[in-house]
């Protein structure tokens, strides 16, 4: 028998990784109401946004207006957003974001290339971040985006990852997230490296964020599942992408992993009809269909009501 969790933990991220690869510019007015929506299915994290600089990712502008008209609407969810610098902690301290998502890459090449620091270099900067974070209340979170394969570098060693975890955990940061931006994860490695942090670093709360650009991002959840990890990143719709990673796919959608989670006794507490509705309405929105296997084929449950 597969030994899964009976109970997972989801973070919709949907407003902040799916949007930001968006042509479409979704107003503030569609994000509140997606906000409100994913609120109302039950999602107990929502990634809302970013503080990049405006005029690097515009989709992500009205991040501190979205923190704004949230603060205090909601008090049991987690709301976070992803920044990259001290700037980006100030700003979540002015709008009254509580949780921040710090990034570094386990791709050396691309972190020297980009950034002219080993991926360690980064970590260790983030300390003021940490710091300015404590002053204000607000918890930090890190990731590593790439563990399971760079299309710079190939596979990573191990070696290599945990060094970048022992940095993390030098500047006080203890919730880390091991992100497959790439999508070049496959589910022996998922399950090794997430047996091997599960057991290395106790004291890490590990998140998983999987994009299904090789179509095994489900199986791959269920890996990590099986390894220990109940904290996993999905997207409304499968809405997602990389502009770094040459044909890259979204995350893994929502509503896919909820009906899998359901069909599979697995609790997630989120409503996966209102999930499907959102993503519809996501849809709509953009104008454009996405990566979701549940709005072509619908819940395996409504099938067998009608099948007899
Ligand atoms: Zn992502």
């Amino acid at each position: 028998m597969m030994n899964l969790p009976s109970e997972i933990t989801i973070c919709e991220v949907g407003l902040r990784d799916g949007l930001q690869n968006e042509k479409t510019i979704v107003s503030t007015g569609d994000k509140l109401s997606l906000l409100r929506d994913l609120v109302d299915a039950g999602f107990p994290v929502i990634e809302v946004g970013s503080f990049m600089h405006p005029k690097k990712v515009p989709q992500m502008a009205d991040t501190d207006d979205l923190f704004k008209a949230l603060v205090n609407e909601f008090p049991g969810v987690e709301f976070r957003a992803l920044t990259t610098n001290l700037r980006g902690v100030q700003r979540a301290a002015d709008c009254g974001c509580k949780k921040v998502k710090l990034n570094v890459s386990a791709s050396r090449e691309h972190n020297l290339k980009n950034l002219n620091m080993t991926p360690e270099e980064s970590v260790a900067g983030f300390a003021d971040c940490v710091k300015a974070a404590a002053e204000h209340g607000i918890e930090v979170s890190g990731s590593i985006s790439m563990p399971f394969g760079s299309p710079w570098d190939g596979r990573i060693p191990q070696s290599e990852i945990d060094s970048i975890i022992d940095a993390y955990l030098d500047v006080g940061i203890t919730e880390i997230s091991l992100s497959d931006t790439s999508g070049m994860g496959v589910p022996n490695q998922v399950y090794e490296m997430c047996s091997h942090v599960h057991t290395k670093f106790p004291t890490v709360s590990w998140w998983l964020h999987f994009h299904n650009t090789r179509g095994v991002a489900m199986a791959n959840i269920m890996a990590a599942m099986e390894a220990g990890m109940t904290r996993f990143d999905t997207s409304f719709g499968g809405l997602g992408g990389c502009p770094f990673v040459p044909g890259a796919a979204g995350n893994i959608s929502s509503e896919d992993v909820i009906h899998m989670c359901d069909e599979s006794g697995i609790t997630t507490g989120i409503d996966v009809r209102k999930v499907m509705a959102i993503s519809r309405k996501v849809q709509t929105i953009l104008g454009h269909t996405t990566d979701s296997y549940l709005l072509r084929a619908g819940c395996s449950s409504d099938l067998l009501q009608t099948v007899k």
